[in-house]
């Protein structure tokens, strides 16, 4: 799976297929069984936690552990941002995401300094402990 980026800037629609393609990724790990593969896939379809489907693919979420949990909060939370139209611009400073760097990391949260500002205050917080 090696997709190229747009040579032009990703449009919202773009970057929201390419969330719904990393959570299928995501779900797709998850099932155990053919049945559970298809539930998840047509559940792809439906806006989220909205339709018949929700109760197992409640389940099969339930075998999510820490990483996988937190990635699959992130694109629902990326999603939500694109519906709301809070997508793409940085939570810290409110500037636009620059959009290759949006299409690298279709969850991204800050821009570029401040995702650096962040890591470090992380780095120093371990260092201190
Ligand atoms: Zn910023």
């Amino acid at each position: 799976m090696t997709e190229k980026p747009p040579t032009t800037t990703p449009s919202n629609e773009e970057l929201g297929r390419r969330l719904q393609d990393a959570r299928r990724d995501l779900l797709r790990t998850l099932a155990l069984t053919d049945g559970e593969l298809s539930t998840l896939e047509s559940h792809q379809a439906g806006p989220w936690a909205e339709d018949a489907a929700t109760a197992t693919v409640g389940v099969i979420l339930s075998r999510l552990e820490g990483q996988q949990k937190h990635e699959l909060d992130e694109i629902a939370d990326a999603l939500a941002r694109l519906a709301g139209g809070a997508y793409g611009r940085c939570q810290a400073c409110g500037v636009a995401i620059s959009p290759a760097r949006l299409w690298a990391m279709p969850t991204a949260r800050h821009c570029v300094e401040c995702q650096r500002k962040l890591e470090a205050t992380n780095r120093e917080g371990r260092a201190n402990e």
